[in-house]
């Protein structure tokens, strides 16, 4: 459906019922969606001013996907009219040895937006549920804990302020192997295959058993997840801006009130 609706709380996600391939009804080059689109991205670059001017309330958006869902190409065509300093983009890698020292949100919290601020995860805390899982990086006593740890530090978040978007692009498996091919064929591309790009794929089934799991016990009513068509990219960028163009019209930031008597202000 356009627009996106989020994952509502307590759903058991399937995946399969959820198409990469869906346009919301549009085609692309409509222009219905441009029009759509570019509305909603100078919705973002204003209501972005003015929720930095009122500095009380914070947005999150987090980026998860298989490899090549496109949360790199995300970050660039929706956010790019967005005034940089008032909004940063933290990507999560392997932990570090420090990192993996601490308890798993240690090093997630610093990077969470200041009032004011719009914060991009590219991977996150989800990681922690995912690849961890998948690869059994740790006991599962450990990470099944986290669904309601990761539950209890959004609410934490959004009781501080900060409004929490999720998004999964979702994209099929034979659109991952055409970008792969597509990534091998061009020089451009090319530094971004990892080592670890391939064996990953075969296993497909435990990360979508993984995903299908957070969505479902992780989409809350104040931090929702969001499945995005991804196997499109100009729908995915479309849907993405919608959901968070509408997301900060909801939160309503208003310009504060000026600091002094504008009767008596004279400017010489
Ligand atoms: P990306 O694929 O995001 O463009 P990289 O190729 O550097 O960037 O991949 C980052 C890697 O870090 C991914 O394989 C991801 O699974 C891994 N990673 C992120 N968070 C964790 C974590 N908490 N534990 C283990 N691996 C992680």
């Amino acid at each position: 459906m356009f627009p996106p609706g989020p994952i509502q709380p307590g759903t058991q996600v399937r995946l399969c019922d959820h198409d990469p391939d869906f346009c919301g009804g549009y085609r692309k080059g409509d222009r219905e969606a441009r029009r759509q689109r570019a509305e909603d991205l100078q919705a973002m670059c204003d209501l972005q001013e003015r929720l930095y001017a009122e500095g009380k309330q914070s947005l999150l958006i987090i980026l998860q996907g298989l490899d090549t869902a496109g949360k790199d190409g995300t970050i660039r065509h929706v956010l790019r009219g967005l005034d940089v300093q008032g909004c940063a983009v933290t990507s999560f890698k392997v932990p570090t040895a420090e990192e993996l020292a601490h308890d798993f949100l240690w090093r997630v919290h610093p990077h969470v937006p200041a009032a004011g601020q719009i914060a991009v995860f590219n991977r996150s805390h989800y990681e922690d549920v995912l690849v961890v899982r998948v690869h059994g990086l740790a006991p599962e006593s450990v990470w099944r804990r986290r669904y309601d740890q990761i539950n209890a530090f959004e609410e934490l978040l959004a009781a501080s302020g900060t409004r929490i978007l999720k998004f999964f692009l979702h994209i099929s498996q034979e659109e991952q192997k055409r970008r792969l091919e597509k990534r091998l064929a061009t020089p451009a591309k090319q530094w971004k295959i990892s080592a670890h790009d391939l064996p990953e794929r075969r296993l497909w089934d435990d990360y979508l058993a993984a995903y299908e799991e957070a969505l479902s016990r992780c989409s809350t009513a104040v931090a929702p997840w969001y499945v995005i068509p991804a196997n499109h990219k100009w729908y995915r960028n479309l849907a993405v801006a919608h959901v968070i163009a509408r997301t900060l019209r909801e939160m309503d930031p208003q310009w504060p009130p000026p600091q002094v008597d504008l009767s008596q202000v004279v400017i010489e």
